[in-house]
């Protein structure tokens, strides 16, 4: 059994005191036998009366050991139970509050980072980049005609095609980098270190891995495309500026028939 520190305090005040009731009844014991025939006739009252008073002490402590043990205990055991149960009730609160800090920043459908955490991402990756000089890339995504693919095949299979678009995009992409759903089926990629060679490649690998991928659900199997607008950080432009640049890149990918990557 593990005590709390204030029951073993508690522990050592009523040994301390018990050990006093020994001292104390010895010295009874001394003065009951030995002193009566030291002190013979002369000393008998003043003998009885210092019998009477270790008595005394004995009686009070005694009764200290047992006002502790009957009522100062269970009060100190009833505040370390209170005090155990509040810590527990702060531990979980606190476990709770990391999930909900985590689910504030992920997409439910996709499990992919939402536009919060992409938008607080973009912010961080451009107060550090502006210090150390390296490219930052940012890629959106918009699903072709999905409005479609929900009228045809129901909102249900439009969620399972939302979900394999998220994973082929994790697939394709590095560790470091931010895969967000910004809305609808609307996602961005935000690639650090990634210069626009590299940033083009990377659309285009994943333009046509979405196109190529194939949904299958009961007896339905469908294909998606996806429009693509890249934009690489200036080092000039604030963070609306170039989310706007990176989205007139996509309208223009749409513009020019979608299923491509404008840059
Ligand atoms: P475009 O090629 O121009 O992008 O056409 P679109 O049909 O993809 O674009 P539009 O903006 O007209 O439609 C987007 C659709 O996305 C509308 C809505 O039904 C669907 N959508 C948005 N969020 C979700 C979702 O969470 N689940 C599903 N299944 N569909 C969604
Ligand atoms: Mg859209
Ligand atoms: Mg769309």
């Amino acid at each position: 059994m593990h005590w709390h520190k204030s029951e073993s305090a508690f522990f050592v005040f009523i040994g301390v005191i018990l050990a006093a009731a020994v001292v104390t009844v010895h010295a009874y014991g001394i003065a009951n036998d030995g002193f009566a025939a030291i002190a013979g006739g002369a000393g008998a009252v003043e003998n009885d009366y210092l019998r009477r008073l270790l008595f005394a002490i004995a009686v009070l402590l005694a009764t200290a050991v047992l006002f502790g043990v009957l009522l100062i205990f269970p009060l100190i055991r009833r505040q370390v139970s209170e005090e155990g149960k509040l810590r527990e009730m702060t531990e979980t609160l606190s476990a709770r509050s990391i999930t909900l800090e985590q689910a504030a920043l992920t997409d439910a459908l996709t499990g992919l980072q939402n536009r919060r955490y992409f938008d607080d991402a973009l912010r961080e990756y451009m107060a550090e980049f502006r210090r150390i000089d390296k490219p930052l890339g940012l890629m959106v995504l918009d699903l072709d005609h999905f409005k479609q693919v929900n009228d045809t095949h129901g909102h249900n299979i439009g969620d399972e095609v939302l979900k394999a678009v998220a994973k082929c995009l994790q697939d394709l992409t590095r560790y470091h980098d931010v895969v967000a759903r910004l809305g609808g089926e609307e996602f961005a990629v935000l690639a650090p270190n990634m210069d626009s060679d590299m940033l083009l490649k990377l659309a285009e690998r994943i333009r046509r891995a979405i196109s190529g991928l194939v949904i299958v659900s009961g007896n339905v199997r469908l294909r998606v495309t996806t429009s693509v607008g890249l934009a690489t950080w200036n080092r000039k432009e604030s963070k609306d500026e170039l989310v706007g640049r990176a989205d007139g890149m996509l309208y223009e990918a749409k513009r020019k028939g979608r299923n491509r990557v404008c840059a």
